[in-house]
């Protein structure tokens, strides 16, 4: 490090000695001394509520000798116990250059800088470390697309401890049959259990927030799903795309038919390539599509192909959907096996979705 970076960071250490280096239980350690403005738009709301930032630390159960993957640690309130506990290691994903200088000062006036890298990027971006754990109360703003990348990314860890806006938490937890029952917790169901661990008060961040919030922890399974992930995730997006229509009704409309055609021939000529289209990030949430339509359009005409192999597929279409018997179902009101099952027989008649 070079002195003027490493004479900076001792100043701030010292500033930020006296709110930091206090015992942790003390309040005064996590409250906003304003030295800088934070951004909202960033999601800037600092956790400042000792028993709660110590309630996720204890819900997080770690291990000794995890690594811990911290996502916007902020001024480091958070950051400040995990590098208490007996882990081995936390590795914070910050984007903004102040909070990176105040969360690095703050373990330096811990004497627990050792056990810190700050990687100063965009979480959603950035390259992830190998991590046993991550915990977190992350910018709400990239909690699909941070999900997203968690799961469906090449990372294998034990949990996500994360602190979520309420809504979002309450669409993540649900299950087929409730009104918030959706895509993004279809996607995450299919590869994780998600259990809602508390409520926290907007009260308990400053600046105080408009919404409330709830921890949650995303637990991947054991034995990943035998599915193509990619095309599981462009099977629920055509789904929940219409999620109050059936099944039936959804996969009749002419538009639908024409564009899973051109689909379904693509992958065909394209088999034998690597995976497929892989997994595009922030796939996970329902991504309102346009609705599809019924009328008759002729520049959906197929170039090169007659009405009749169109005519065809749909009847194969069709037949998916008898043997499923499913038809006459929403996909609100699904299990995942249900729809994987139909995902099966279309891809066994050459219907692809990807
Ligand atoms: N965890 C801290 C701070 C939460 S505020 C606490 O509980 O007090 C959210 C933090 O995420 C801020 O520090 C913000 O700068 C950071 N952030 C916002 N967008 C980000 C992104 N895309 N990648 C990484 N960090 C981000």
């Amino acid at each position: 490090m070079n002195r003027a970076v490493s004479s900076l960071l001792t100043r701030h250490a010292a500033r930020l000695g006296s709110l930091c280096t206090s015992s942790s239980s003390s309040p005064a350690s996590e409250a906003w001394d304003g030295r800088f403005r934070l951004h909202k738009p960033r999601g800037q709301h600092l956790l400042t509520n000792p028993r709660i930032l110590d309630a996720i630390v204890r819900h997080a159960a770690l291990r000794p000798g995890d690594a811990v993957l911290e996502v916007g640690p902020g001024t480091g309130n958070l950051t400040a116990r995990l590098l208490a506990s007996p882990v081995h290691h936390v590795t914070a994903v910050e984007i903004d250059t102040r909070m990176v200088e105040a969360v690095t000062a703050r373990a330096a006036a811990l004497d627990l800088a050792q056990k810190l890298t700050v990687i100063q990027d965009d979480a959603v971006e950035a390259d992830f470390p190998e991590f046993d754990v991550c915990v977190a109360n992350i910018p709400y703003g990239i909690s699909s697309p941070l999900i997203a990348k968690l799961l469906f990314g090449a990372y294998r860890f034990r949990t996500a401890t994360l602190l979520l806006q309420k809504e979002f938490a309450q669409r993540l937890v649900a299950v087929p049959g409730d009104s918030e029952y959706n895509r993004l917790a279809a996607n995450v169901r299919m590869v994780a259990d998600v259990k809602l661990l508390m409520d926290v008060s907007k009260r308990d961040f400053v600046p105080m927030p408009r919404v409330d919030s709830s921890l949650v922890e995303i637990r991947p399974r054991a034995a990943m799903p035998d599915v193509d992930l990619a095309e599981w995730l462009a099977f629920t997006r055509e789904c929940f795309g219409q999620k109050n229509k059936t099944l039936g009704a959804i996969f009749k409309q002419k538009r639908k038919v024409l564009d899973l055609f051109k689909r379904s021939q693509r992958a065909e000529r394209c088999t034998g390539d690597a995976t497929g289209s892989g997994i595009i990030l922030g796939v996970l949430d329902d991504g309102d599509h346009e609705a599809c339509s019924d009328e008759d359009d002729s520049s959906d005409r197929v170039a090169g192909f007659s009405e009749e192999e169109v005519g065809a597929f749909k009847e194969r279409i069709a037949s998916a959907l008898d043997s499923s018997e499913l038809a006459g179902k929403r996909p609100t009101k699904m299990s995942n096996d249900e729809l994987l099952r139909l995902l099966r027989l279309f891809n066994e008649r050459g219907i692809r979705f990807q």
